[in-house]
């Protein structure tokens, strides 16, 4: 599966040099023009990354940050702030916001591309796609093998892709559906409450030995994998 980018920028030639260096770099790319559609776009389409146009019609850019940031949905999405400043001021204010990184115009394609890629690997262990490691847990993908601590957890099928689509994505929000969506298939007829099921068997495979329960039940919200709010 390929990373997918929502670049949020109103400035149509800059939107092409970006999707074209971007795609060329292997990602997959989204496009929003102001806020609005850039929050819309953030919740439904669960991008990677986003690259952040500070000077944006309507709602700046350090606004949307500031908003997705308050969401327990869009917080962990990680947010790089593309802006003309280049003042140390303005730096200070885009990572005060909530910003993951800060790329000041003019930059070259090589530089664009090599800041996504650190930015995805802090958020996404998985973008080096040899295994997964998250807190305790280590998903051996090649052998199908999953350990927590010194133990091994046994996991069947679903359970295991549940667990590797988490991994990807720690300390993120998802809602049923949109679980259903990326681990069963858009196709798949199941009803939300199955997930439920799943998430229950993958939990007690998982918390043995009396170890932290990693996956937090958001209330109304869904689930998500999860090490920062266990004592
Ligand atoms: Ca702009």
């Amino acid at each position: 599966m390929r990373p997918q980018v929502l670049i949020v920028e109103d400035e149509p030639s800059l939107v092409e040099l970006l999707s074209y260096n971007l795609e060329r770099a292997g990602f997959a790319v989204a496009v929003a023009r102001d806020g609005d559609e850039a929050l819309l776009a953030v919740r439904e389409k669960r991008p990677d990354v986003v690259l952040l146009d500070w000077m944006l019609p309507y709602v700046s850019g350090i606004e949307i940050c500031r908003r997705m940031r308050r969401d327990s949905e869009t917080r962990g999405v990680p947010v790089i702030m593309l802006t003309a400043r280049g003042e140390e001021g303005d730096r200070v204010r885009g990572l005060d916001a909530g910003a993951d990184d800060y790329i000041t115009k003019p930059f070259s394609p090589g530089e664009l591309v090599a800041r996504v890629r650190a930015v995805l690997r802090r958020s996404r262990p998985s973008f080096d796609e040899e295994g997964l490691r998250y807190a305790d847990i280590i998903m051996d993908l090649a052998a199908r093998r999953v350990t927590r601590g010194d133990a091994m957890v046994p996991l069947g099928p679903t359970e295991f892709r549940l667990l590797r689509f988490f991994m990807e994505h720690p300390g993120r929000v998802f809602s049923r559906e949109q679980l259903l969506d990326n681990v069963w298939g858009r196709d798949a007829y199941i009803e939300p409450r199955t997930v439920d099921v799943h998430i229950r068997r993958l939990r007690k495979a998982m918390n043995v030995d009396e170890l932290p329960d990693l996956i937090r039940t958001v209330r109304s919200a869904g689930y998500a994998l999860d090490v920062s709010e266990v004592a």
